[in-house]
């Protein structure tokens, strides 16, 4: 059997209320809706959970609020395995996305950070005993930056490698702060914003990624929907087809990504091999609804 990959998760999570809508209500108005759901998201949950769900042993670092929401983030993170020591309760509201989905399954979206964006460097330090023992931590942009550069020192520190998934896309995210990441997974938007360089096309994906490279970045792994994901590192470059899939919903397709790549990586230290288990897991993700519900066990 393959020995138990340890992965650190410092981020987010949240908790999805799903309306299913006929029409948005105008102001002043109330409409009945004819369904709703709930469900468990936020990309750090995401990925600890693909990851989990892969046989990682995960250490998740986040906080949730004393709501009804906490228990069943809590909940969530116990059915899917994952250690609960670092998931820290706050005064405040858990993360909550509300999501309208209307007839055409168009969505509007609201998000809450509420505990999330709480979560401190101090936390991290908190948790450094448990992320030691860990062989990659694995970082996304829904808590504050402070504490994501905190983990990302942390990481230096015990020479622990750092997949950075610089997601939702933030202006704020300086590039001479990232330099020490051994993996940056960003989609196509997030590469433009975060190296202002278009990216139209492969060749120009590759330009930008050469800026990444040039300030210190060693891996940097584009996802490119169903074309797959594009590996940009010092050697060269290499494009890794997804598998064709009939795809009926692709959200948390990146989560389910990096949640299987860390996996695999941490497990073979192959970084193709690591984006071929990605690209393959995250083309399954797309066929099922939903965004966990549509993750498999290994
Ligand atoms: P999201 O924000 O929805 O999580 P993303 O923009 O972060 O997605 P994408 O690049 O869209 O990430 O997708 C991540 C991976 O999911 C791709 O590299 C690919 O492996 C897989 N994938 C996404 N869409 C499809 C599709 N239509 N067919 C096959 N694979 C897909």
């Amino acid at each position: 059997m393959a020995h138990a990959t340890r992965i650190a998760v410092v981020g987010s999570n949240m908790v999805d209320l799903i309306s299913y809508i006929h029409r948005m209500p105008g102001e002043g108005e109330t409409v009945e809706a004819p369904d709703f759901r709930m469900g468990c998201g936020g990309k750090g949950a995401n990925q600890a959970v693909a990851a989990a769900r892969l046989g990682s042993e995960v250490v998740m670092v986040t906080r949730v609020g004393d709501d009804v929401f906490a228990e069943t983030t809590l909940k969530n993170f116990e059915d899917n395995r994952i250690g609960t020591e670092h998931v820290l309760r706050t005064r405040a509201s858990s993360g909550v996305a509300p999501i309208f989905v209307d007839p055409e399954s168009r969505n509007s979206i609201l998000i809450i950070k509420g505990a999330n964006a709480l979560l401190t460097p101090q936390d991290v330090e908190e948790a450094r005993d448990a992320i030691a023992r860990c062989e990659l931590i694995v970082l996304q942009l829904e808590i504050p930056l402070e504490t994501v550069a905190a983990a990302m020192a942390l990481g230096a520190e015990l020479d622990i490698p750092v997949l950075l998934n610089p997601a939702p896309a933030s202006p704020d995210l300086d590039l001479s702060r990232i330099t020490g990441v051994e993996f940056l997974v960003p989609n196509e938007s997030e590469l433009e914003l975060l190296t202002g360089m278009p990216v139209d096309g492969i060749e120009d994906i590759q330009r930008a990624a050469e800026v990444l490279l040039a300030a210190g970045i060693r891996n940097v792994i584009v996802t490119l929907g169903a074309r797959g994901a594009l590996w940009i590192h010092e050697g060269g470059r290499e494009l890794i087809a997804a598998p064709a899939v009939r795809a009926v919903d692709t959200t948390g397709a990146g989560d389910a990504f990096i949640g299987c790549f860390a996996t695999q990586w941490v497990r073979t230290r192959d970084v193709a091999e690591a984006i071929r288990a990605g690209t393959a897991y995250a083309a399954d993700s797309v066929t099922r609804q939903g965004t966990q519900s549509s993750y498999a066990w290994a």
